[in-house]
């Protein structure tokens, strides 16, 4: 908790349809909009589509916000900013125009089945890792230690860097 009440997130973003680019960065806008303190922003990764892999590669990044959100208030303003974007859920996995996942809250371990903190998949994907110790290279995930650590235990699946933070 920070003193003006507020906890960091991290969150992660990622998408394959439409424009990819303009899809990232309206989905930051959006979350500004809804009152979100959006503080930094990675670069912009591009990664080979997992677990169904008849789509198009993805582009990935990450993000770090402040909120006085509840993690649930904030999933469904997320899920809230994911319907707004036009996203349908059909294959899980499958291709989507906007993904927001919520990988950390705070100190916070929470296990519901509508919510899992530290984000389940978190440890195992590189896509997601990538930007995430970019942006913070001595981060410690609640049971599962240093972030930067694990990246190199998960597969690195065809990631490139498509341009820094401040290009998109
Ligand atoms: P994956 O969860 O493997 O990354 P996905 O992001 O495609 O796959 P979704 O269809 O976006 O999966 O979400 C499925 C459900 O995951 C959501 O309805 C939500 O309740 C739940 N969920 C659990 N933990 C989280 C989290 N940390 N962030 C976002 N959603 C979560
Ligand atoms: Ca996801
Ligand atoms: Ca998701």
């Amino acid at each position: 908790m920070t003193e003006r009440g507020k906890e960091r997130v991290w969150l992660s973003l990622g998408g394959n349809l439409g424009g990819r680019w303009e899809n990232l960065r309206r989905a930051l806008s959006l979350m500004r909009e809804k009152g979100l303190e959006i503080t930094r922003k990675s670069s912009l990764y591009e990664s080979e589509p997992q677990g169904y892999e008849a789509q198009g590669r993805f582009y990935n990044a990450a993000a770090e916000l402040f909120t006085q959100l509840s993690p649930m208030q904030l999933l469904r303003l997320l899920q809230g900013i994911e319907s707004e974007m036009g996203r349908v859920r059909e294959t899980r996995w499958g291709p989507r125009v906007i993904d927001l996942d919520i990988l950390l809250f705070g100190e916070r371990v929470i296990s519901s089945p509508e919510l899992v903190i530290p984000h389940y998949a978190l440890r195992e994907r590189s896509f997601v890792l990538m930007p995430l110790v970019e942006l913070e290279p001595n981060l410690l995930i609640p049971g599962a230690g240093a972030a930067a650590r694990l990246l190199p235990l998960c597969p690195s699946l065809g990631i490139r860097k498509v341009c820094g933070p401040e290009e998109w």
